[in-house]
């Protein structure tokens, strides 16, 4: 699958990124920069139960 799904809700919790600077989440196996914003994005762990 490809495309410009940002949001598949049915992507498990693999990989997610912040931007530090205007705060957009994204789910990405990499993502060195914020898409919105070209800020710099942090690798965040978000578990869910
Ligand atoms: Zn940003």
């Amino acid at each position: 699958m490809c495309g410009m799904v940002y949001q598949d809700p049915y992507t498990p919790e693999r990989s997610y990124y912040e931007c530090l600077d205007c705060g957009h989440r994204e789910r990405a196996d990499s993502l060195e920069s914020c898409p919105e914003c070209g800020g710099r994005t942090r690798n965040i762990a978000v578990p869910r139960e």
